[in-house]
């Protein structure tokens, strides 16, 4: 089965690459889905905005399409930034501003209490056929950046798994414990359930 991953985040992709490696699918990326549009995050929660995005391009291709909606929740600051990890910055900021402007804010709100998750919510829409989602997460705390693996936060994530960083880690060990990596297995779980 050829499947659309409806994302432009190379991070994401290369990691639903890897963890789907093996399986039946041919992973498409949105240009090669012919998918020109833009992928809308519309919604205050990883559920809405998965299936905005996985249906929108399922719609647009008329392939088979996977979302991942993710984010990173620090309890110390109400579950923020949540489903607006990668926006809450503004356009204009890269990685290393969020994980600073995160750590900053940590620092000055709730110091005594570092814990975050991360969460992601995997979404695959397919023609005519309801769409089926599952969500996976991964504790740990947020300490100054080490290593220079995986994308986004990782740097400053110190996993509970792991006892190192997701910066740290190989690409397998990330793998082993990831939020995206425990959503992909709760998907294919309920996906094998349904007799896919
Ligand atoms: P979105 O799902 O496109 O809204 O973006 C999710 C954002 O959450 C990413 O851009 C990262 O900032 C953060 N994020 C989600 N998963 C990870 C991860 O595995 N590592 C690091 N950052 C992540």
């Amino acid at each position: 089965m050829r499947l659309a991953v409806a994302s432009r985040n190379p991070g994401k992709l290369a990691e639903l690459r890897r963890l789907l490696n093996g399986h039946p699918w041919e992973l498409v990326g949105l240009d090669a889905a012919g998918f020109t549009g833009e992928l809308e995050e519309p919604a205050d929660t990883y559920e809405e905005n998965a299936a905005a995005k996985a249906l929108a391009v399922c719609a647009a291709t008329g392939m088979a399409s996977l979302a991942d909606d993710s984010g990173i929740e620090v309890p110390g600051l109400g579950g923020w930034p949540g489903p607006s990890s990668a926006r809450w910055m503004g356009p204009e900021a890269g990685d290393v501003d969020r994980r600073e402007g995160l750590l900053a804010e940590v620092e000055r709100r709730c110091p005594g209490d570092r814990r975050a998750r991360y969460v992601c919510v995997v979404t695959l829409a397919r023609p005519a056929t309801p769409p089926l989602s599952a969500r996976g997460e991964t504790t740990g705390v947020l300490v100054p950046p080490r290593g220079s693996g995986g994308f986004g936060y990782d740097p400053c994530f110190l996993s509970d798994d792991l006892g190192i960083t997701f910066g740290e880690a190989t690409a397998a060990a990330k793998d082993g414990v990831s939020h995206r990596a425990r959503a992909l297995a709760a998907l294919l779980a309920r996906l094998a359930g349904e007799g896919a």
